[in-house]
């Protein structure tokens, strides 16, 4: 918190502060105690930035899953030439 100096890192406001932790705690434990492993939010955007995270992950998967059906197309593609 000291770090951000008590003011919300995206919209600068002092209300209702929270910390949000950029690792989260059940995938690193040892990270718990270490300072650095936060910035400073208000409610607002705090909630903003999980939705922003969701929607990474969400990103992400659907990425993967695109590479999955081409495996398959190629895969299909391949047996009917035989
Ligand atoms: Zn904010
Ligand atoms: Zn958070």
């Amino acid at each position: 918190m000291r770090r951000d100096r008590f003011m919300c890192v995206e919209c600068k406001s002092r209300e209702d502060l929270q910390v949000h932790h950029i690792v989260p705690w059940s995938k690193n434990v040892d990270l718990r105690v270490i300072d650095d492993n936060g910035i400073t939010l208000c409610p607002r955007c705090h909630i903003d930035k999980h939705k922003y995270i969701r929607q990474q992950e969400a990103a992400s998967r659907k990425e993967s899953d695109v590479v999955r059906k081409k495996e398959r197309e190629t895969e299909r593609r391949r047996k009917r030439k035989k």
